[in-house]
């Protein structure tokens, strides 16, 4: 089966959101397109002296409802297609936790692991000049995705403000403490993962404690909502990354699988480990929450049939294919999406920009306090929006919200003839 092109399914997910919308198809083509798509080509020196280059995007999908907002993937499966999808997705996810910004993603198709750190710091700079023209504190704000963090933001920041004669530290977020970055931003993204669980498990009448959990994906986003979810009380039974998957029936010590991790490189190899398989046969485990937190596609329509889970929780953004998704409300799996469920990140980045703006630092509690009151109002429109539109999931119900939230800043500022 050809897999699912991200930005396809994207724009399958906004016409079935349409369906319930009173929005002509006019205006709903309007949303599935990005306004531009910056395509370049980096020219960086390695190490030993030769030229290497490098292919980037950066796609600014939507900026109706504010800047354009979204990370930078340094990956070497990234597409221009991929980019454009991640871009889209960002739009309706801040529209849906109602933060005021519009949508964008950049890329570098690259292995990082094959450079050195001066090699990356030299590509990162390389891409913050190309990309200087049209970021902005007020244009477009980038933050962390797969394989970047708080160092490639601290560069591109340093980069934009030598270029631009400045100090503009809003002009991305992610970044460390001590570069003018917010408490609790690094967890940002798995807590805001771990509220939808928690609300999710309520909404539907169980427990959350006791419950069993496997978790695909062991980084950023899948690590901390592992450990934050094992708070709440929840066994996690089996994580995976890409080396492959672990089990243990009774559930793993979560902080110290990451410690494991983060000396050696990868999760298999633990010793509490009841045994190791294959990420396929985690994504098929009978467990009573899956939280996919690795990269898109992760689940396609073969394997839902196989999903034996009852509540999916996506970290990852896109992790389902459309005819997945489809087949997961066919047989009553309850999906709580991506754009609600890990959006905690973005919040958060919104938090670290608000203080920047305010040359004010916000305490980790009040970042955290603040952080449950948007993905709680969130997950309730999604809720109300499920129940009074009818719609067959949560998915289309989260869509609903925020592209209504959109068109409504469209029609508000008279933008549509
Ligand atoms: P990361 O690089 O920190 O972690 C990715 C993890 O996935 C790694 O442990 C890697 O080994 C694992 N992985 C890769 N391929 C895999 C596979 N085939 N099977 C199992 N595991 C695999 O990245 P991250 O920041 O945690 O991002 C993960 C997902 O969460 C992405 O979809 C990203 O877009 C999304 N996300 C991240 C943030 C954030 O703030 N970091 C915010 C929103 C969404």
């Amino acid at each position: 089966m050809p897999e699912a092109n991200p930005f396809e399914s994207l724009q399958e997910q906004i016409g079935d959101a349409g369906e319930f919308l009173d929005v002509g198809d006019d205006v709903l083509e309007r949303l599935k397109h990005p306004e531009r798509v910056l395509e370049t080509t980096l020219s960086v020196e390695m190490d030993d002296g030769t030229i290497e280059t490098f292919k980037a995007f950066r796609s600014q999908f939507n900026g109706d409802r504010g800047p354009y907002k979204g990370g930078i993937r340094y990956h070497p499966g990234v597409t221009r297609d991929e980019v454009k999808a991640l871009s889209g997705w960002m739009v309706y996810k801040t529209s849906v936790v109602d933060i005021p910004y519009g949508g964008g993603k950049g890329g570098i198709v690259i292995d990082p692991s094959e450079y050195s750190e001066g090699e990356l710091e030299r590509i990162t700079r390389a891409f913050a000049a190309e990309l200087r023209p049209f970021i902005g504190e007020d244009k477009d704000v980038p933050a962390p995705d797969v394989n970047t963090g708080q160092r490639e933001m601290n560069w591109i920041k340093d980069t934009y403000e030598t270029l631009e004669n400045t100090t503009a530290p809003g002009v991305i977020t992610g970044k460390a403490l001590e570069n003018g970055g917010s408490e609790g931003r690094v967890e940002a993204t798995g807590r805001s993962t771990m509220f939808a669980a928690r609300e999710i498990f309520d909404y539907l009448d169980r427990d959350l404690e006791g419950a069993t959990v496997a978790v695909q994906g062991y980084g950023n986003a899948g690590s901390v909502a592992a450990k934050l979810i094992d708070d709440q009380g929840a066994d996690v039974v089996a994580v995976s990354d890409s080396s492959g998957a672990i089990h243990n029936p009774d559930g793993f010590d979560t902080r110290a699988v990451k410690d494991f991790k983060n000396e050696t490189g990868s999760v298999t190899g633990y010793d509490e480990a009841t045994e190791e398989f294959s990420n396929g046969d985690l994504l098929t485990m009978d467990v009573d929450l899956l939280v996919p937190a690795a990269l898109e596609n992760a689940v396609d329509e073969d394997l839902a049939r196989d999903v034996e889970a009852d509540v999916v929780v996506e970290a990852a953004n896109g992790p389902l294919t459309p005819d997945a998704d489809d087949v997961l409300t066919e047989r009553g799996v309850t999906v709580v999406p991506d754009i609600l469920a890990n959006a905690g990140g973005v919040t958060v980045s919104y938090f670290e920009w608000v203080q920047n703006r305010q040359r004010f630092q916000w305490t980790e509690e009040r970042v955290n306090e603040e952080l449950e009151a948007v993905i709680t109002d969130a997950f309730d429109a999604m809720t109300d929006a499920h129940e009074d539109a009818g719609t067959p999931n949560l998915r289309t119900a989260a869509y609903v919200v925020a592209v209504q939230r959109v068109v409504d800043a469209y029609d508000g500022s008279g933008s549509w003839p």
